[in-house]
């Protein structure tokens, strides 16, 4: 077993003491202090810190003269848990119980034959892993998930409010919106790390600012990790969001007034295909395509009939609230026939594809856009995949032609998260998501409401609740809302309401996933939603539903 040691020119003796005696035993690193002269103990305990929570080391020692505080500045470390111990009961307890890895002593209160004893019953002993000891250490490690943030108590009062409502929401409600998920904790680290200061307008390598060294290792990262984890040929990380991305490929490749054939929003499209009231709409001459009425699905057959009329400059594929898979291959084929631009704007269904859950558009798609914060979980914001022969229009039109400096703090943070989907611990995920999403929209299904096409392939599901129950969208959502079930109003293919009413409601199982629900739980949340949707009105139902709710989330803590 590895250990690393340190200590300040108090600590020193008793440090060379152990160094000595244990090195027979075990495998020492002695980052120092090395002489008499006096230092600062923060210095060794950042160096001890550092190894421990990067996993170079099993555990590390800490000797100061009263050891608190090495131990004060190791615990500023993530994943680094040091416990100043006294006795050797001590240093084997806060093994068991906080997985301690870091034993700290006093040189001036622990002779030199009982600090060897403390530190072989630290290392022999092994961590309790039972249920209890496993929930508090991560409520110790996460301080309710506010320690990512708890300078802001002090500096900001009002701002930490917001950030801290935020958290108890998330903490005791099941988050069913289909275009949310939840981040991880390396993922707001970078997103909130001090590559926000830097301006770099350009590309890597390319830049218009001095400094840009550090910026461009995260972009080029981001941009290799993307093109790796989606088969691309070329990847542009900039676009501050899935409409800019969208934006910055009709800058690329069309002129304002060419022709796009896209899916309109009423129908499951996205505000930024061509909704009249986007830029998109405006600028463009959109072509609507819808799904078939019957089936309430995409029909090739019929879209391709369509395109071959309407001859467009891009045939867009891609959707905000369609349940159903779409079949690349054949978008392809019609465009081939076309002679037409194909875009693909997997935003929703980024993450399955990542996870292999739904096919790729990647191998087919001139460019393919989508946002990096839905089914893919990561930071707010989006990104262009595109071929080769494509890249330099795509990157003039990002930068210079619609954006200026990137949100560098964003790309890193988009860099972390297509890294974690490379991981073995993300293999399932998106499998698991779209197992969730069956099991929730049968149960629903079975209690007597109308699922839009019949049922799903992905992540979502659209309820038509009006013309289950006679109620809208909006009330729907409303009543769940008041039961801590959320999710959104959203229309249907061919809806009646008004887009602020609706008749649909929409449900996804990205974010309950993320927090590691499976099968058992979708029952049981599906079960609920009946319940409340029954019978709107009845607040006893809500009540009970969201108690019941908070009691199932608190054994899926946020990561
Ligand atoms: C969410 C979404 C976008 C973009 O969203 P932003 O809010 O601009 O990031 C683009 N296309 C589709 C299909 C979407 O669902």
């Amino acid at each position: 077993m590895k250990i690393i040691i340190g200590s300040d020119h108090c600590g020193i003796e008793l440090k060379q003491g152990v160094v000595a005696e244990l090195s027979k035993e075990f495998q020492i690193k002695d980052v120092g202090t090395n002489s008499l002269a006096g230092c600062d103990y923060p210095d060794y305990a950042l160096a001890v810190a550092e190894s421990v929570a990067l996993g170079e080391s099993d555990a590390g020692v800490l000797i100061c003269k009263t050891g608190i505080g090495m131990s004060m500045t190791a615990n500023r470390f993530q994943n680094v848990r040091a416990a100043l111990c006294a006795t050797v009961e001590d240093a084997v307890l806060t093994r068991q119980h906080n997985a301690a890895n870091v034993l700290c002593i006093s040189s001036q209160n622990v002779s030199f034959d009982y600090a060897l004893e403390m530190i072989r019953a630290f290392m022999a002993t092994p961590v309790d892993m039972d249920e209890r000891h496993v929930r508090r250490r991560w409520k110790l490690e996460r301080a309710g998930r506010l320690s990512d943030v708890s300078g802001l108590m002090k500096d900001d009062p009002e701002v930490y409010a917001a950030i801290k409502a935020q958290t108890v929401q998330e903490d005791t409600e099941i988050n069913l919106i289909a275009s949310e998920n939840t981040s991880s904790r390396a993922c707001r680290e970078a997103a909130g790390s001090v590559l926000m200061n830097k301006y770099a307008e350009g590309y890597p390598g390319k830049r218009w600012y001095s400094g840009c060294l550090p910026v461009d290792a995260a972009e080029e990262l981001a941009c290799k990790r993307a093109c790796e984890l989606f088969g691309a040929d070329h990847a542009n990380v900039q676009p501050h969001c899935g409409s800019a991305a969208n934006m910055a490929v009709y800058f690329a490749t069309i002129k304002p007034g060419d022709t796009i054939l896209s899916m309109s929003l009423d129908q499951g499209g996205h505000l930024s295909h061509g909704s009249p009231v986007n830029f998109s709409g405006k600028y463009y001459n959109i072509v609507p395509y819808t799904v078939n009425k019957d089936t309430e699905m995409l029909d090739y057959d019929e879209l391709e009939k369509q395109a071959l009329e309407v001859k467009p400059a891009i045939l867009l594929t891609g959707a905000s609230a369609y349940p159903r898979k779409i079949d690349f291959k054949r978008v392809r084929e019609i465009c081939d026939k076309v002679g037409c631009i194909m875009m693909v704007d997997m935003a929703h269904i980024a993450g399955l594809i990542a996870g292999g859950a739904h096919e790729s558009p990647v191998p087919y798609a001139d460019f393919v856009t989508t946002t990096t914060h839905k089914t893919l979980g990561g930071p707010r914001g989006g990104m262009v995949l595109c071929k080769e022969k494509w890249a330099k229009a795509l990157d003039s039109a990002v930068f210079p032609g619609m954006q200026g400096g990137p949100l560098e703090n964003i790309i890193a943070a988009k860099a972390v998260v297509f890294r974690e989907w490379m991981m073995p611990e993300k293999k399932g995920y998106a499998q698991q998501v779209v197992k969730n999403c069956a099991v929730l929209c049968k149960t629903v299904q079975d209690r007597g409401y109308r699922i839009v096409s019949g049922g799903t392939d992905n992540h979502l599901f659209l309820v038509d609740v009006k013309s289950s129950k006679g109620i809208t969208g909006k009330e729907a959502a409303a009543a769940l809302d008041a039961a801590g079930i959320v999710v959104n109003k959203n229309t249907i293919p061919y809806d009646t309401e008004s887009p602020f009413k609706t008749s649909g409601i929409r449900i996804g199982t990205a974010s309950v996933t993320t927090r590691g629900m499976k099968e058992p739980e979708m029952l049981k949340i599906g079960t609920w939603i009946a319940d409340v949707l029954d019978d709107i009105t009845n607040t006893v139902v809500q009540e009970r539903v969201k108690e019941e709710a908070a009691k199932l989330v608190a054994g899926f803590p946020v990561p």
